[in-house]
């Protein structure tokens, strides 16, 4: 009861534009912040990549994913999202679907490679991966002949526009998503270079699911490879995780902080 009468006088109080308690104008500000999306790879029944020690991948991405929404947190710059917070299995578009609903101004996927059997097994360092540009037109196209496609564009109000005119508007959106990727990706490998070892190109594309949102720039970084034995070693160690982590925060606020003076 008392927080039914609290938010009426609350309204009532924006309504005769007096000024809102502290506490209140604190709260609204809070929402207005930048809402980033981890998405800590694999979980539940898919254990993802396994080291030579038996260290699984899900058992990594997640305390690293908690160690970064803790950092970025903490510095009162976004709101963070995770698409999940335990041992469990989310299927990719449910992790895609997430951050679109939820309107991030990113996704950041986070796992660790492994090198299949029979292959060097010494291979190791982070890369970062952004949605092969092939794969994007596809998509595209069937995005568009979805009816509901102003809902489903996110950010997009069309109200009665011809199919045409939102084909041409969803090609903007994605140029300015794959853009937005890019920055994401490059700010990503220049704050991990010099703290964790990075592979010789880590500047990757691939078709990754979870980097298929039209609207939501996403990155995904591989943290290392599980499949060499130092770097599993490495990856189980929370200072380790921490400095990754860390790096990953200076990724995050240098692409908010651009887009906030744009
Ligand atoms: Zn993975």
């Amino acid at each position: 009861m008392m927080g039914i009468h609290r938010r009426a006088f609350l309204a009532g109080l924006a309504g005769l534009g007096l000024p809102l308690p502290l506490h209140a104008q604190v709260a609204r500000e809070r929402l207005r912040l930048p809402l980033i999306v981890l998405d800590p790879g694999h979980g539940g029944a898919d254990p993802g990549a396994i080291g030579p020690g038996g260290t699984q991948e899900k058992r990594i991405t997640l305390p690293l994913a908690l160690e970064l929404k803790r950092v970025l947190e903490a510095g009162g710059r976004c709101r963070v999202a995770l698409t999940r917070s335990r041992d469990v299995f989310v299927p990719l578009s449910r992790r895609v679907a997430l951050a679109r609903e939820r309107e991030a101004v990113l996704l950041l996927s986070i796992h660790a490679d492994a090198m299949p059997p029979g292959q060097s097994q010494l291979l190791r360092g982070a890369s970062v991966y952004t949605l092969s540009e092939t794969a994007t037109d596809p998509l595209a196209a069937a995005l568009a002949r979805r009816e509901n496609l102003a809902d489903r564009a996110g950010g997009l109000r069309l109200p009665s526009v011809s199919p045409e005119v939102q084909r041409i508007l969803l090609s903007l959106m994605r140029q300015e998503t794959r853009a937005g990727s890019e920055r994401l990706a490059r700010l990503t490998v220049n704050a991990l270079d010099g703290d964790v070892p990075l592979l010789s190109q880590p500047l990757r594309r691939a078709q990754f699911v979870v980097l298929k949102a039209p609207d939501v720039p996403s990155a995904l970084v591989e943290c290392g490879f599980l499949s060499n034995p130092a770097e599993e070693a490495l990856l189980k160690r929370p200072q380790h995780r921490a400095k990754i982590a860390a790096a990953l925060a200076e990724a995050v606020h240098g692409f908010i902080g651009r887009r906030v003076a744009a």
